[in-house]
């Protein structure tokens, strides 16, 4: 697959989450840079991405050498050493360049990056923990998306409780405050859902609401 536009990616840190972020854009046909000072690493990651170099991402010269500030995005992925996920982002935000992408080890490291100006701070394993929740609280909770502290989305496949009901029958904006964006059924996406749709067995709602009000819906719907 290849692009008009071609979005350039620099991947910093090749553990499993830089090793996961630079396969995926590699196969979805994106040029990527993968940086990491331990040599085996790079070797490891070399036949998947465009460049795989290594280079300690502490020192600002081996960084300008890899010309990364034309790059549009760059990922730090370093967990561990949180000392060298905060230098690498100082330099690269001196850079005045790339969108800066950050994976953070826990709350306080995460604050700290947010302060020196990364773009986007990222928390996987937070995350991923969270989703895995909310599935095992409903199984027909698909996705879960944090939007900010307070507001999330799901992806809920519609239970059985809802089959053949439409959208004013089942007042979910009335009795738990959320809004229904969208029903998508089979590859289509019905993203201005009326109130006389009905719902059938293949459909998944795409739910937007307070996080609170949200638990309370998967809650209500968790047997069914
Ligand atoms: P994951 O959970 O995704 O496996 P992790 O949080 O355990 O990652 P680390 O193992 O700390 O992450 O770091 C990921 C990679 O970053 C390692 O391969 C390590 O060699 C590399 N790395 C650490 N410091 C630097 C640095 N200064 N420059 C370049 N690469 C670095």
């Amino acid at each position: 697959m290849a692009h008009k536009d071609k979005k350039q990616f620099a991947v910093i840190g090749m553990g499993r989450f830089g090793t996961s972020v630079a396969n995926g854009l590699s196969s979805m046909g994106f040029d990527v840079l993968a940086i990491d000072s331990d040599e085996q690493r790079t070797q490891a990651i070399s036949n998947m991405v465009t460049h795989a170099v290594s280079a300690d991402s502490t020192d600002e010269e081996a960084l300008r050498s890899l010309g990364i500030r034309n790059f549009d995005v760059v990922v730090v992925a370093i967990g561990k050493d949180i000392q060298a996920s905060i230098l690498t982002t100082l330099i690269l935000k001196d850079m005045d360049g790339p969108l800066i992408v950050v994976k953070a080890q826990n709350e306080l490291h995460g604050k700290v990056l947010q302060k020196i100006g990364a773009d986007k701070v990222i928390y996987p394993e937070r995350d991923m923990g969270l989703r895995v929740a909310h599935h095992l609280i409903s199984p027909n909770i698909l996705d879960y998306i944090e939007l900010s502290e307070e507001y999330s989305i799901v992806e809920m496949k519609v239970p059985k409780a809802m089959y053949g009901k439409n959208l004013k029958e089942l007042e979910i904006r009335v009795r738990f405050g959320c809004n229904v964006m969208a029903i998508k059924r089979g590859n289509k996406m019905n993203i201005s859902p009326a109130s006389t749709d009905r719902l059938t067995e293949e459909d998944i709602l795409v739910i937007v609401g307070e996080t609170s009000d949200l638990t309370k819906l998967e809650l209500a719907y968790q047997d069914s």
